[in-house]
């Protein structure tokens, strides 16, 4: 079964004269364990794409199944769905400078598991931040990392609560290319638990190491390609 499976969704920003038609009728699977990067010029609709998929924006018309199940409608629902199932990684990074590696990761246990105690949170906190090489980091400031380092935090966080799916806008876009290889390998490595991942990106590097490239134009699905030698050659 697909992970997510959107049939005909489009997106309308605004109104009248100010309308615009995002997203036109795009249908698009992805399955348990797939890696598929979204490619296309600025304003081809690859965030609005990210944001339907990923539940932070809601459809205009459209289907879209998560686990076989209608994405649900009411905010709460779909927040717990976010919080439990989806890991989101931004360009940005998104992280608290002046907060330790720890708060960093924790954020999103606090929502999903706002009930476990401090010493579990810290434990989960300890494992992600293992699992991306950082485990010597978890009580500095995120201030005194690299660039890298903190791009990896952002995935140690995207990651606590193990989701399955990720979430990547644009991942490696301020990163020099050495680090951005390192981060997409990590990224990548996601599949081996099981989690899909789903990354827009302008860099074609990012994209041959995904199971599957989906090229977008002018709010419509392209094109669309399978590496086969995606899961092996990484
Ligand atoms: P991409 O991520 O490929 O650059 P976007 O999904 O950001 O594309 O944008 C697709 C189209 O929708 C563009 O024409 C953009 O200007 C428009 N758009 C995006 N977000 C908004 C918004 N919040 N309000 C109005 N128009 C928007
Ligand atoms: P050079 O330009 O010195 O040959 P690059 O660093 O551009 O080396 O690329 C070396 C290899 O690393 C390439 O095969 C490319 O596929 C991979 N690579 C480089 N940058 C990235 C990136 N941002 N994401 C994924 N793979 C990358």
């Amino acid at each position: 079964m697909a992970l997510l499976r959107a049939s005909g969704l489009s997106k309308t920003y605004g109104q009248g004269r100010l309308r615009v038609e995002a997203l036109r009728e795009v249908s698009l699977s992805v399955g348990v364990g797939e890696a598929v990067a979204l490619m296309g010029p600025s304003g081809c609709g690859k965030s609005t794409l990210l944001n339907l998929l990923g539940l932070t924006l809601p459809v205009t018309s459209g289907e879209l199944l998560v686990r076989g199940e209608p994405a649900p409608t009411r905010e709460r629902d779909r927040a717990r769905l976010r919080n439990e199932f989806f890991g989101y990684l931004h360009q940005e990074f998104a992280i608290v400078e002046s907060d330790t590696v720890a708060a960093n990761v924790t954020i999103p246990l606090e929502y999903t598991r706002p009930r476990i105690g401090r010493r579990q949170r810290l434990e989960r906190a300890r494992r992600a931040v293992e699992s991306v090489g950082l485990g010597w980091a978890l009580r500095r400031r995120a201030a005194e990392l690299s660039g890298g380092e903190r791009q990896r935090v952002a995935i140690a966080r995207a990651l606590v609560n193990e989701p399955h799916l990720v979430i990547a806008d644009e991942p490696t876009a301020a990163l020099d290319l050495a680090t951005a290889r390192e981060i997409v390998t990590l990224l990548l490595s996601m599949r081996q638990r099981g989690a899909s991942i789903l990354v827009a990106t302008h860099d074609p590097r990012v994209a041959e190491r995904c199971d599957r490239v989906v090229a977008m134009s002018d709010g419509g699905l392209a094109a669309e390609r399978t590496n086969p030698h995606a899961a092996t050659g990484n």
